[in-house]
């Protein structure tokens, strides 16, 4: 099956890593025989567009994304680069996909590779949960909302809505059901997140996520405070398996757990909704490292191979399903052997140089098999 795929690359390092799944996905075209077809057309959005004509994503590039199968996003956004009132002016193409595209769940996979660097003393059965976040409500619903009064006084109002929290915790349940549970005890589980205990918001959450889980009962389900989650991420990580929660809280705890686990350059996401998905490194446009050749491309790449995922998932494809299968297995094998190790892996391996190192596993595994 034929895919069209929109390339962003964006800014910063994003180009950089766009670069370097894009030839992943090729060698994987080219490694399946044929079975896997991709048409894969760049576009321009982020901060840099918006420097050069007003505008962080035109009309025109919103209306290609939104036709083609998948999108693969590099950054956008750089910190120099803002509107007057103080917000980023390139996230506004991020934000524009979203909320447009209404792509509510941010799918956040945090596994540790044998080989990649830790903070954690001890991480005991492993680390491979997903965050499961809200991606278009909560607190930052109300980004257009804000407001200040008299220099004084700033407000933002956070949205949690019945239907908003019901098909996000319902995504969470049906990704817990695809996965083989926690790495602790082999339980499939959902976490639900909140802050019940304070806000009215959160309370909803939670009652409504109780209401979702009744209909899923081979799953299991708890409950748990924000606060502690931090705690229990860093202390006993492999207990958790999926976590779902409220948009801002998701956004943090990802970065948290990425922290846990080798760092941004090795977190991948997927921001999905009903009809359209973008795939995309957690990590942001890197600003301090861009055109220096140290980025670590292995999240973008994971990312690529959600996409494959994604896709094959939507379109019976088995053929996608195994390329996805493919890339996993390469990039772990590369982490494995250290020669994927770039300097935030603790090593010096250049962007080029590391995914070369993806294509050289790629090549045995597909070979071997
Ligand atoms: P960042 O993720 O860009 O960088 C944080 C730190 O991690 C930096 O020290 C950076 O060098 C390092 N880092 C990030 N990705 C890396 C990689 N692949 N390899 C090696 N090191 C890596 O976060 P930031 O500095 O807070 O934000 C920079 C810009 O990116 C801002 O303009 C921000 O708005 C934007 N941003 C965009 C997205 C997105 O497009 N989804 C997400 C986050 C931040």
């Amino acid at each position: 099956m034929a895919y069209a795929i929109a390339l962003l690359p964006g800014d910063g390092i994003g180009p950089e890593v766009v670069a370097e799944a894009t030839r992943v996905l090729a060698r994987v075209v080219l490694l399946s025989g044929g079975e896997v077809e991709l048409e894969l057309e760049a576009f321009e959005a982020g901060a840099d567009a918006w420097r050069r004509t007003g505008e962080a994503m035109s009309d025109a590039t919103f209306a290609s994304c939104s036709s083609a199968d998948a999108m693969l996003l590099g950054a956008f956004g750089l910190p120099d680069v803002r509107h007057p009132d103080g917000r980023e002016a390139g996230s506004d193409a991020m934000f524009r996909l979203r909320f447009d595209l209404d792509l509510y769940a941010g799918i956040r996979p945090i596994k540790l590779y044998q080989g990649s660097p830790t903070p954690l003393a001890d991480v005991g059965a492993g680390i491979d949960y997903v965050v499961v976040r809200e991606n278009v409500e909560g607190v930052y619903a109300g980004r257009h909302g804000g407001s200040r009064v008299v220099g004084e006084v700033a407000a933002d109002t956070s949205i949690v809505t019945r239907s908003g929290t019901t098909r996000i915790v319902r995504e969470a349940f049906e990704l817990a059901a695809r996965r083989s549970g926690a790495a602790a005890d082999g339980v499939s589980r959902v976490t639900s997140v909140d802050k019940a205990n304070v806000l009215a918001s959160y309370a909803f959450f939670r009652e409504v996520a109780n209401g979702v889980a009744a209909s899923y009962p081979d799953i299991a389900f708890d409950t748990l405070y924000v606060d502690a989650v931090a705690l229990h991420l860093v202390r006993s990580p492999s207990s958790f398996d999926v976590l779902v929660t409220e948009n801002m809280f998701g956004d943090i705890l990802s970065d948290l757990g990425a922290a846990t686990v080798g760092g941004l350059g090795v977190a991948p996401s997927a921001d999905v909704g009903n009809d359209h998905a973008v795939f995309q490194a957690t990590h942001g446009s890197a600003p301090d490292i861009a055109g220096t050749g140290v980025a670590n491309p292995l999240a973008t790449i994971l990312s690529a191979g959600m996409m494959l995922d994604w896709l094959g998932r939507r379109n019976d494809d088995v053929a996608s399903l195994r390329a996805a299968r493919w890339i996993e297995a390469a990039v772990a094998e590369a982490i494995r052997t250290g020669t994927a190790s770039t300097p935030d892996l603790g090593g010096a391996v250049g962007t080029t140089a590391c995914c070369d190192a993806v294509l050289a596993a790629l090549d045995a595994i597909v070979g071997a098999a």
